[in-house]
């Protein structure tokens, strides 16, 4: 499968064209996606003081769902700038949209977005569905906030320390600390441009991969401990799932966001190339996370299920048993593989 290309020259004068068209004193609503993590966050609060810079004045931005925000950004410079859905802009001049990759993962807000008379979609998932006025996609960017940048340069905003911070935490969340195989060149020369602008690379990773309460280690201990490995699913190269629900998360007096990132333990297993970890939202509801080592495009079976995502990671919204979720995608890798 070929990638859809990066945006064009036209659709990137057609974004610097949409700012500059609204004034300083109009609305301006930024959104990310449900659950953001810290590309959604990042890329959108980096975008955020950068409008802030050139002057912009009524700014708001927001995500659908409970105004739950990770604690590993809640101290993101620009966290100012978030409000409650319920708060969002009714009818702004501008929406900029930032990690979403179908309307579907902006839940109510979808609305917001179409009646809009002017909207700007940043995003890299190549999975993305095509939506809003001007669509700055780009699949092969490493993180939402790769593309961010290179809009706020074209705006002639320049980077400061604050800016950079956000920026740096989405492509550091997004590459996996600069692990994954979109840490090319350019990724390590956007690094080294925000790192000069003063931010502390070991203090935020502290901050945003290495803290997290007692009972949320307690709890990835629990639910790593009921793993499944099925070395002969998908088609003989393994794979390995867990699961965790409400109940567990009540137990340990942990919020949702603490699971985010339990898939990262679960992928590292040697002897499966797919894994998968099934999180309880609701009675009958799960939200799903598909890694691959290479041999599977587990967007492919995202996508198949209503979701989306990259080829190596992807997710969708389950419905039924735990059970039921992972035999469904049992029965979609081997349909994959065989
Ligand atoms: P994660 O497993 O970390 O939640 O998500 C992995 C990737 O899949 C991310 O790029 C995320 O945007 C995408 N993804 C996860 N869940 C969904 C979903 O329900 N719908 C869509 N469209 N994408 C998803
Ligand atoms: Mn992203």
């Amino acid at each position: 499968m070929s990638l859809p290309s990066e945006p064009t020259a036209e659709q990137w004068a057609a974004a610097v064209a949409a700012v500059r068209s609204a004034g300083a004193d109009d609305e301006v609503q930024l959104f990310c996606h449900v659950n953001p993590d810290g590309d959604a966050l990042g890329s959108m609060l980096g975008f955020g003081l950068g409008l802030r810079r050139l002057g912009f004045t009524r700014i708001r931005a927001t995500f659908p769902g409970d105004f739950a925000v990770p604690s590993p950004y809640a101290a993101l410079p620009g966290a100012d700038l978030l409000v409650p859905e319920p708060e969002a802009f009714a009818d702004p001049r501008l929406v900029v949209v930032f990690d979403v990759a179908s309307e579907s993962r902006l839940g109510a807000l979808a609305g917001r977005l179409a009646a809009a008379p002017c909207s700007i979609v940043l995003d890299h998932h190549a999975s993305n569905t095509g939506f809003g006025d001007v669509r700055l996609v780009d699949p092969r960017a490493a993180a939402t906030s790769v593309v961010a940048e290179q809009l706020l340069a074209r705006l002639g905003v320049e980077l400061d320390r604050e800016i950079a911070e956000c920026l740096y935490v989405a492509l550091a969340t997004d590459t996996g600390s600069f692990k994954f195989d979109m840490t090319t060149v350019a990724v390590h020369e956007l690094a080294a441009r925000l790192i000069a602008t003063g931010l502390r690379p070991g203090e935020i990773s502290r901050r945003v991969f290495d803290s997290r309460p007692f009972g949320a280690m307690k709890l990835t201990g629990e639910v790593l401990g009921r793993a499944v490995l099925e070395p002969a699913a998908a088609g003989g190269r393994g794979m390995v799932w867990t699961w965790a629900t409400l109940a567990d998360l009540e137990r340990h007096g942990q919020p949702p966001y603490v699971l985010d990132t339990l898939i990262d333990p679960v992928r590292s297993v040697a002897e499966a190339d797919v894994s998968v970890v099934v999180k309880q939202v609701a009675a009958g509801e799960w939200s799903v996370s598909l890694r691959s080592k290479g041999a599977v495009d587990v967007s492919g079976v995202a996508v198949s299920q209503g979701g989306g995502g990259h080829r190596l990671a992807a997710g969708f919204t389950g419905y039924g048993e735990a059970d039921d979720v992972v035999a469904t995608v049992r029965r979609l890798l081997d349909e994959y593989l065989n």
